[in-house]
C-alpha cells in the first residue's frame, strides 16, 4: 500500500511538472502570437426562431507553426494568468467590430457580433471607454455590438458588474450573460443587471428532450428571462428535438453545430445569403 501511494504521488508531481512546462512553453509562444498573425476568429452563426441569422459570436483561435492549433479551452486561461488577455480582447473586439462593419458595407443586412470578455477585461477600468473608441474608430453603431460576460465572473463581483453594464447601457451596447445556469446566479442581482440576454449553458441542452431536469430548468431560465425582459438564446443545439422542445418553449435564438460550427468570414457571408432567402 505505502508503495502504491508513493508511486501515485510521482506520478501526480510529473503530471503537474509536465502541465506548467506547458503552461509555460504557451505563455512565451502567446506573446509574439498577435505579431505573428497566428490568432484569429470564427464566427458562429445566431438564428432566431424564424430562420434569420441576428448575430454571430466571435471565437478565437490560436494557429501555432510548431504546436498546431491550441483550443481557446487552454490558451484563454494561459492568457489571462500572464495578462495578455487584455491586449488580445482588445485585438478581438477591434477585429470583430471591422469584420461586422465589413459584411454590412458589403451588402449583408444588419446584424450583431458578440465577443467574449475575460475576468482580466472586465476589470479594467478603462474598459467601456476602451469599447467606446473601438467603436468611433471602425464606425460600427453600438447597438450591433453584444459583450458576452459569464456568469461566474458577473457574480463574482455584482457591485461592479452593475456599474459595467450601466455604462454600457448608456452607451447604447449590449451585454449578454454567458454559461447561465452554472454561475451561482443570485435573482436579486440578476433583476438589477442592465442584460440583454441570457445565454443558457449548453450542459443543460445537451440532453434534452431526454432529461426532464433539464427540461424543468431550461424551461424555468426562458420564463424567468422573458419577465424579466431579457431574451434568450440556447447554446449547443446540436438536434431537430432540441430545436423543437426550445421553441415550443419561446426561446428567443438558437447556436450550435444543428446551423453551424464556427465558420470563417467568407463563410459567413455565403451562410447569411442561404438562410435569407429560404
Ligand atoms: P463559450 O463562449 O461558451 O463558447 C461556446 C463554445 O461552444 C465554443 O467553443 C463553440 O465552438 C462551442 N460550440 C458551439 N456550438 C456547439 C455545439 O453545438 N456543440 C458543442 N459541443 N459545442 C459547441 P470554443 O470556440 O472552443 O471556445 C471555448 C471557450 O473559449 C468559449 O466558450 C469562451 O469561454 C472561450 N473563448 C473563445 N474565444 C474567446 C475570446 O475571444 N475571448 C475570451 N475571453 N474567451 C474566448
Ligand atoms: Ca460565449
Ligand atoms: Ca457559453
Ligand atoms: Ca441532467
Amino acid at each position: 500500500v505505502k508503495e502504491a501511494t508513493h508511486n501515485d504521488f510521482r506520478f501526480f508531481t510529473t503530471e503537474m511538472q509536465a502541465h506548467s512546462a506547458r503552461t509555460l512553453q504557451l505563455a512565451n509562444a502567446l506573446r509574439h502570437a498577435l505579431s505573428r498573425n497566428e490568432l484569429y476568429l470564427l464566427y458562429q452563426p445566431q438564428i432566431s426562431m424564424d430562420g434569420h441569422v441576428i448575430g454571430v459570436e466571435a471565437l478565437l483561435r490560436w494557429q501555432h507553426p510548431q504546436l498546431g492549433l491550441i483550443s481557446p479551452a487552454e490558451f484563454i486561461p494561459v492568457a489571462e494568468d500572464s495578462g495578455q488577455i487584455i491586449q488580445i480582447g482588445e485585438w478581438v473586439m477591434r477585429t470583430a467590430a471591422k469584420q461586422l462593419k465589413a459584411w454590412m458595407d458589403s451588402g449583408l443586412p444588419p446584424m450583431m457580433v458578440a465577443v467574449n470578455l475575460s475576468a482580466a477585461q472586465f476589470r479594467q477600468s478603462n474598459l467601456v471607454e476602451l469599447v467606446t473608441s473601438i467603436l468611433d474608430e471602425t464606425q460600427l453603431p453600438p447597438k450591433l455590438l453584444e459583450i458576452e460576460l459569464t456568469e461566474a465572473v458577473a457574480m463574482d463581483d455584482p457591485q461592479a458588474a452593475i456599474a459595467v453594464m450601466d455604462k454600457l447601457h448608456e452607451n447604447n451596447i449590449k451585454m449578454s450573460i454567458d454559461d447561465f445556469g452554472t454561475g451561482y446566479s443570485s435573482l436579486n442581482y440578476l433583476k438589477r443587471f442592465k442584460v440583454y440576454k441570457l445565454k443558457i449553458d449548453q450542459s443543460f441542452i445537451r440532453d434534452i428532450p431526454q432529461d426532464a431536469e433539464d427540461k424543468a430548468i431550461v424551461t424555468a431560465i426562458i420564463n424567468m428571462a422573458s419577465s424579466l425582459g431579457m431574451h434568450t438564446i440556447a447554446e449547443g443545439v446540436e438536434t431537430a428535438d432540441q430545436l423543437a422542445f426550445l421553441r415550443l418553449q419561446g426561446c428567443s435564438e438558437v447556436q450550435g453545430y444543428y446551423f453551424s460550427k464556427p465558420i470563417p468570414p467568407e463563410q459567413i457571408t455565403q451562410f447569411v445569403r442561404n438562410s435569407n432567402r429560404s
